[in-house]
């Protein structure tokens, strides 16, 4: 498979909305948003003003980086969609979701809940399935994420998955290694992205 390097243009943060998350969180948020804009790196994200997703959408735009929301109507008024950024209102969660793997060069996952668990469960299988090869890295405080790392293994174990699969992600524990782990992997641009939510 063809495959081409390209510097890394945008990063898209799936993460909790939820105003109530460990305050060491939500300023990881803030690092990492500050961190993008310091890079030149486009933050991607799900264009709500709460939780762990407004922290990073916030520290962001205050460094002066470019932002894009991406929310559907119904969540407008419930996520407090941030205005002050660029965003895009569409009409479901589908299509927030195609939108936002379409306009990012990769990914980053913080903690978040069932919402966030979802996001990264269908990016994972989507990697899986080999419809892109975007990097993904994890910021996994505490061992927020191990659980779920366990999880995949055991599939792998039970012959399932593939053992290459757990090579589909980078895990970093501290806010500050985020960017950086991210950059470092470059971007390989896979010619069946393409395929990702054609119709027909
Ligand atoms: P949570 O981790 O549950 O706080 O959710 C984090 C973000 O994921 C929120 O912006 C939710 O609206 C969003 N979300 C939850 N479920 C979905 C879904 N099925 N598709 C797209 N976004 C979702």
């Amino acid at each position: 498979m063809r495959r081409e390097s390209q510097r890394l243009e945008s990063a898209c943060v799936f993460c909790g909305s939820s105003d109530d998350a460990d305050p060491q969180f939500l300023a990881a948020a803030r690092t990492i948003g500050k961190g993008l804009a310091d890079a030149g790196v486009k933050l991607v994200y799900g264009g709500g003003g709460v939780g762990l997703m407004g922290a990073v959408a916030r520290a962001a735009h205050e460094a002066n980086g470019d932002v894009l929301g991406i929310i559907p109507t119904f969540l407008v008024g419930k996520e407090r969609a941030l205005e002050t950024v660029e965003h895009i209102i569409v009409d479901n969660m589908h299509e927030r979701k195609m939108l936002m793997f379409q306009r990012s060069d990769s990914f980053i996952i913080l903690p978040g809940g069932i919402g966030t668990l979802e996001e990264v469960v269908e990016l994972l299988s989507w990697r899986r399935l080999d419809l892109h090869a975007k990097p993904v890295v994890f910021y996994n405080p505490r061992g927020f994420w191990e659980p779920l790392f366990k999880l995949f293994q055991h599939t792998v174990d039970e012959r399932l998955t593939p053992p290459e699969f757990m090579q589909a992600w980078v895990s970093v524990e501290a806010a500050e290694d985020v960017v950086p782990a991210l950059l470092g992997q470059g971007r390989e641009r896979y010619p069946s992205e393409a395929a990702v939510g054609r119709r027909g």
